[in-house]
C-alpha cells in the first residue's frame, strides 16, 4: 500500500466544534490533512461530546491550550465572536502559525482579528459555502465540504504561502477553492445567501403571526416552497444575528434592490401584467437550471430530500446535496 504523504499542518486547532467545526475536523482527518487535531470548546458538555465523536486527537476547554503549539489555528465560532478568540490566542501562537477562520462574513472578521494577531501577514480568512441548518458537533459530517466552494479573502499582504497552504488543506477536504477580496465576498453573500435567510426568517415569522390562518393549518398545509424556508428559517440565530450585524451594508444594498424588485412584482400583479410576470418567472427558471447544471443542487422533485434506498448511502456522510445549504 502506497504510504500517505506527510501532513499539510503539524497540528490543527479547531476553536469552537459545532457544525463547521466538527465537520471540518472529520474532512481533516478524512484526508490526513494534519498529525493532531486539537478541538476546544468553550462548553464543557458539547467538549465532551465531541471528544465522544471522536472529532479530534485533543480536547481543550479554552482556545488558548488547543492554540498552543499549533502550526494552522481555525475560528469555527459565529462572526461576533472572532475577535475574542484573536485576543485570546495571541498570546501563545507558535512563531509562523496561521490563523484562519470560517465565517460567513469576511471583512469583519478581518478587522476584528487582524489588529490582534501576533503577525498579522499570516491572517487567511475562508469561508466553506456549505452547511445545513443543524448545530453542535452532532451535526458535523466529513463530506460537508466535498464538491462545495470554500472562499478565501486573504488581506492584500497575507503572506502567499500561507494562503497556499489554507487552500490545499480546503482542497483536500473536498473543497473547490476561489479566491476573492474580502468586499467582494460580502457583497456576493448577501444576495446569494444572507437575503434568503432574511427572506425565510420573515416569510415564516408572518405565517406565524397571520391571525385567520392558524400555525396548525401553516404545519399542515405547508407545500414545497414555505417548507423549504421553515427549514432555512430553523438555522441558528446566533450566527444568523452576527452575520446580519456583521454585513450591515451589503445586506441593506441588496435588501434596497429586492425591494424595489418585489414592488413591481407588487405593481404587475395589481395591474394584471401577465407578461411581466411570465418574464421574470422564465429568467429566474433559467437560473435554477444553471444551478443544477453546475452540481450545486439536485433536479430531483423532492429536491434530495426524500431518503436513499437501504445500502446506497453510507451512514455519516450527512445530508443530500440540496440539505446542505450556502451560508
Ligand atoms: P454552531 O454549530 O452553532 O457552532 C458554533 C460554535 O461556536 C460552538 O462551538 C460554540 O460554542 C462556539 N461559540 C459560540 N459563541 C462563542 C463565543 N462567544 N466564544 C467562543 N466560542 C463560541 O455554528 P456553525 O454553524 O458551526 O457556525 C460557525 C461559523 O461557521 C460561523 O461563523 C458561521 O458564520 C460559519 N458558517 C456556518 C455555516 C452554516 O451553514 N452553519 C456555513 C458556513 C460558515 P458552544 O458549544 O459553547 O455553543
Amino acid at each position: 500500500m502506497a504510504d500517505r504523504p506527510a501532513p499539510l499542518f503539524r497540528r490543527v486547532a479547531i476553536i469552537g466544534s459545532g457544525l463547521i467545526g466538527s465537520s471540518l475536523a472529520l474532512a481533516i482527518a478524512r484526508c490526513g490533512g494534519a498529525g493532531e487535531i486539537a478541538v476546544a470548546d468553550r462548553d464543557a458538555a458539547v467538549l465532551a461530546r465531541a471528544e465522544a465523536l471522536g472529532l479530534g486527537t485533543s480536547y481543550h476547554a479554552t482556545a488558548a491550550a488547543a492554540a498552543s503549539g499549533a502550526d494552522l489555528v481555525v475560528a469555527c465560532v459565529p462572526v461576533g465572536a472572532c475577535a475574542a478568540v484573536a485576543a485570546e490566542i495571541a498570546p501563545v501562537l507558535s512563531a509562523g502559525a496561521i490563523v484562519s477562520d470560517v465565517g460567513s462574513v469576511k471583512g469583519s472578521v478581518i478587522r476584528q482579528m487582524q489588529p490582534l494577531l501576533p503577525d498579522p501577514r499570516r491572517l487567511v480568512p475562508a469561508h466553506p459555502v456549505a452547511g445545513t441548518e443543524h448545530s453542535g458537533p452532532d451535526a458535523g459530517f466529513a463530506a460537508l465540504f466535498d464538491n462545495r466552494w470554500c472562499i478565501l479573502t486573504p488581506p492584500d499582504d497575507a503572506d502567499p504561502e500561507a494562503v497556499d497552504k489554507v487552500a490545499a488543506l480546503w482542497r483536500a477536504c473536498g473543497a473547490n477553492v476561489e479566491v476573492m477580496p474580502a468586499d467582494h465576498h460580502d457583497l456576493v453573500l448577501a444576495i446569494t445567501s444572507h437575503l434568503p435567510h432574511l427572506i425565510a426568517y420573515n416569510i415564516v415569522g408572518t405565517a406565524a403571526d397571520l391571525e385567520t390562518v392558524t400555525q396548525s393549518e401553516v404545519i399542515k398545509f405547508s407545500a414545497g416552497g414555505f417548507r423549504d424556508f421553515t427549514r432555512i428559517a430553523a438555522s441558528d440565530p446566533t450566527m444568523w444575528r452576527d452575520v446580519f450585524l456583521h454585513n450591515k451594508d451589503a445586506v441593506l444594498e441588496v435588501l434596497g434592490r429586492f425591494s424595489e424588485d418585489l414592488a413591481a412584482l407588487q405593481r404587475a400583479i395589481r395591474w394584471g401584467d401577465g407578461d411581466q410576470l411570465f418574464d421574470v418567472f422564465t429568467r429566474t427558471r433559467a437560473i435554477r437550471r444553471g444551478i443544477i447544471a453546475a452540481g450545486q443542487d439536485t433536479a430531483s422533485p423532492d429536491f434530495g430530500r426524500r431518503p436513499a434506498p437501504e445500502g446506497t448511502a453510507p451512514a455519516g456522510d450527512g445530508p443530500p446535496p440540496a440539505e446542505r445549504q450556502a451560508s
